[in-house]
């Protein structure tokens, strides 16, 4: 196993040793925290303003962006610039970026809500969850507030930062070219998304998009095959991908049908970045590749038919667009939201089995994953509680 000395040679150091002094000084990067919350949570918000603020920004001093769909009392406006000494802007959020869409059914998308609620789907009945979701998905980064930034750090009511980050991840994560961090990766509930990665995979087959090897992080391994029935040389055993992937007009009611040859046989194993936290560099979230995405998922209905939450949308975008060395684990952040966390104490450094895809390409990858350039999906749950250290 690598030894730390190892890895700090090979990493800048502060991503493996944290909780030293705080290394204040150099360049601030062009980024914001970014917080979508109601008046109703201000407690909520106060309880995560202080976390960060006394475990990172008191030394960084990095500015707010707040965002509504509705207006910010003067109470929820006066309380939090109380809690920092940061900017802090308030934003409203256009309509044009929440709420439905015009090509969009509203007795339609309502009723498939309601049947949601009825299934005892979570948040699946509440209609404003939807809208939520569809916003950190396809609109944050276009909103006005946030033109001016490059980086962004999701920021939640009631999180809980329990280690101090004595370095400044933005800065970091740009000079090792990262585009988008993490602390927890989690499996999302399936009945919210029965059909997001039917949508997702032709995405990436119509984009004629191969994998640069994050993608299969979200593949289930494929159960041992029996002998293929076709041979090879059947002209069904490949047929080529018809144009219509989407047969049905989207906006119908019923989610568009995909033609089943999209996925080449793909099941989606629900896991996911948990976007609660989230710090990443808002310019691929304006790519085209990135828009493009969210379109054709937007456009299927899922979040209204379904309750696609933004967290499997810029998962299996990161899945589709991104390779493992774009991607930066924090596992040296202590973070907490209800009842899962992530406890840098508890964070083993696990030599983990190379997945099998990696065999059949070149030794480079093979090596870089070795080295621990990869990171492991987490189970979160699997640590809550267990004798975490951290404050
Ligand atoms: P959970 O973490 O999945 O249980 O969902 P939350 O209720 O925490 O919502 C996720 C984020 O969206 C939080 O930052 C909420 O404050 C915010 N949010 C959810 N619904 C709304 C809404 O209707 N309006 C606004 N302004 N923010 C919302
Ligand atoms: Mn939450």
């Amino acid at each position: 196993p690598p030894t730390i000395r190892k890895i700090n040679e090979k990493y800048d150091k502060v991503f493996v040793t944290g909780c030293l002094e705080p290394q204040t000084e150099g360049p601030r990067a062009n980024a914001a925290f970014v917080v979508l919350a109601r008046n109703k949570e201000l407690d909520g918000v106060i309880q995560s303003v202080k976390s960060i603020e006394r475990h990172f920004n008191r030394w960084f001093h990095y500015p707010y962006v707040f965002l509504n769909d509705g207006d910010f009392n003067s109470t929820f406006k006066d309380t939090i610039q109380n809690y920092t000494s940061s900017p802090v802007e308030f934003g409203k959020i256009d309509p044009s970026m929440w709420g439905y869409p015009d090509w969009v059914d509203d007795n339609v998308a309502k009723e498939g809500i309601r049947k949601q609620g009825d299934a005892a789907i979570m948040y699946g009945g509440m209609e404003s969850y939807h809208h939520m979701c569809r916003f950190y998905s396809g609109f944050f980064y276009k909103h006005e507030l946030l033109q001016k930034y490059e980086w962004y750090w999701r920021l939640e009511p009631e999180i809980s930062y329990f280690c101090d980050i004595t370095y400044d991840p933005f800065i970091h994560m740009e000079r090792s070219n990262k585009t988008y961090g993490f602390t927890i990766a989690v499996k999302e509930l399936k009945e919210t998304v029965p059909n997001i990665f039917r949508y997702a995979s032709a995405y990436k087959r119509l984009n004629n998009l191969t994998s640069k090897g994050l993608w299969e992080m979200f593949v289930e391994p494929p159960e041992e095959k029996k002998e293929e029935e076709l041979p090879k040389d059947d002209p069904k055993y490949k047929k080529p991908l018809p144009e219509d992937i989407l047969r049905t007009e989207p906006g119908a009611g019923t989610l568009p049908d995909v033609h089943p040859e999209a996925m080449e046989g793909e099941v989606y194993n629900m896991c996911h970045f948990w976007s609660n936290f989230e710090i990443a560099k808002l310019d691929w979230f304006r790519s085209k590749e990135y828009n493009d995405f969210f379109e054709m998922m937007d456009r299927s209905g899922g979040f209204w038919m379904e309750r696609w939450g933004d967290a499997p949308i810029h998962s299996l975008a990161a899945g589709a667009l991104l390779g493992p060395s774009d991607i930066h684990y924090f596992r040296d952040f202590g973070y907490r939201h209800t009842t899962i966390q992530h406890c840098p104490a508890n964070a083993r450094a696990r030599q983990i089995p190379r997945p099998p895809y990696l065999e059949k390409t070149t030794t480079d990858e093979k090596k870089r994953f070795e080295e621990d350039d990869y990171w492991e999906h987490w189970d979160a749950e699997k640590e809550n509680g267990v004798g975490c250290r951290c404050r």
